[in-house]
This record gives C-alpha cells, structure tokens and sequence, in this order.
C-alpha cells in the first residue's frame, strides 16, 4: 500500500532522513520507534506532504506521491495525526468529528460512520455536546483517531499516539487501535518508546540518526534485546 524507498528530507543544511526504506501493506499496523530526534515526525511529516523530499521516492496504493500537496494526499486515503492531536478546543465534540468528514460527500455513509466511531470510543458518545478542550488527554487522543476516521483513510499515520497518557489510558487507545485495524484499516505509527508496540505491531522499524538500523516482523523481533541493543545503538 505504501513504499517509500531511499527517502531524504530535512530542514535547510540538516538531513533528517538519510536514505529511508519502508514498506506498509494493506491492513498491517507498522511501528517506527526511534528516540528523540531520530527523524520519525519527519517522516510522517514527508509521507503525508507537507514535506519534499529532496530525493527518494514515495508509492501509495501504486502511484508516487511525493511532492503532492497534503489535500490531494488527504483526498486519496492518507490521514496524519500528528503530535500533539491538534483537535480543536474551542469546538464541541460533535463538531470537532464533524469537521473530520468535512471532504465526504457520501452523507449516508458519513452517519453509519458516525455511529460507528461513537460505538468505537464511547466516551465521545457521553461528551458529544461538551466542548473539546475539557477532555483528558486520552480522551483528546481518542477523539482525534475519530475525527481522522470520520475522513475513511486507507491508511492512518499517528505521530506519538501514547505521547503523555497514562499507561491505563494507552490501554484504552491501544484497545481502539486494535478494533480499527481489525476492521481493515491499516496503520502506521511511530512511537518513542518500544514498550508497547509488540502487543499491536505487524512489523518494526527501528530508526537512529535519519537511518533504518532494524526491522523485522513480530515474530522476528520476539528477542526484544536486539530491539534494544538497535533502539539505543549496542552494536
Ligand atoms: P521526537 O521523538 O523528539 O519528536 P523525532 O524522531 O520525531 O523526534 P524529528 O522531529 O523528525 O525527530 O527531527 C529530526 C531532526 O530534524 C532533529 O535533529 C530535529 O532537531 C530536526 N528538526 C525537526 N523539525 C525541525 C524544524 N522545523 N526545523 C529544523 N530542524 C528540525
């Protein structure tokens, strides 16, 4: 589904991406982890247009998206959530997810869909009417998911979803991540810490300095000391 394949990106004289590769196939759940400054925000960043690349290029569902705009990428299936949620915290709950399906025309589908997100994250059901900046922190993270729902992504970048919450709150985020996926929505996600992400991951990529320095499937990483020893650079 997407390819991205020797990608650089950065910022001026600073490369933040030094020859990228990764792969996400339809209805996996990939995880890229890497510590502070490792290029992971960057390369959601790059994947979703809001960046060029400056070499390197980008597949998605077979045709190259680099150097698309970030609304034709958002119109062809791509949604990013990126750090920090950004819903907006003046608005209600019900309108923050109304803006969500904002670009669908299918009005129809857009109510089930709605139905389905409140099934999904029933406390956005209890807070529908409640304005969005009294939320918790895991339940503004629950609501952005919706929200990048309600646009019916193929695929859902997430930048740092457990950034903040308390570890009972990841549960919750991590439990609807699980349900999302098991319904067909393939997800690619980067996170600092490798704690969590073998409970969800189909695949890993570990990635230091701008660079790719492991990956591997679950089942090929089950010896979480090479995903340390990767993580924080052991040779
Ligand atoms: P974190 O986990 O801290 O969010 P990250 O892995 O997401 O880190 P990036 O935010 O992609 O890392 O940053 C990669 C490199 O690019 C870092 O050296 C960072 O300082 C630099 N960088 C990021 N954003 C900018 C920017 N807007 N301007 C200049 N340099 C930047």
């Amino acid at each position: 589904m997407l390819e991205v394949k020797q990608m650089v990106a950065g910022y001026g004289r600073l490369t933040a991406l030094k020859g990228v590769d990764i792969t996400v196939k339809e209805g996996e759940v990939v995880f890229v982890v890497g510590p502070n400054g490792a290029g992971k925000s960057t390369l959601l960043k790059t994947i979703s247009g809001l960046m060029t690349p400056t070499a390197g290029e980008i597949r998605f569902q077979g045709d190259r998206i680099d150097g698309r705009g970030p609304e034709t990428l958002c119109r062809r299936g791509l949604a990013l959530i990126p750090e920090g949620r950004h819903i907006f915290k003046t608005l209600t709950v019900q309108e923050n997810l109304q803006v969500g399906a904002m670009i669908r025309k299918d009005s129809a589908d857009v109510r089930s869909d709605m139905e389905m997100v409140l099934d999904t994250f029933p406390i956005l059901r209890e807070r529908f009417k409640g304005v969005a900046g009294y939320l918790s922190g895991g339940e503004q993270q629950q609501l952005a998911i919706a929200r990048s729902i309600l646009q019916r992504p193929a695929l859902l970048m997430i930048d740092e979803p457990s950034l903040g919450l308390a570890p009972l709150v990841i549960d919750q985020v991590y439990d609807s991540l699980r349900k999302l996926n098991e319904t067909g929505l393939t997800l690619l996600i980067v996170e600092q810490s490798t704690g969590r992400v073998m409970e969800l991951a189909s695949r890993i990529y570990v990635l230091r300095n701008g660079k790719v320095v492991l990956e591997g499937d679950r089942e090929e990483l089950t010896d979480t000391s090479a995903l340390d020893a990767a993580y924080f650079g052991f040779s």
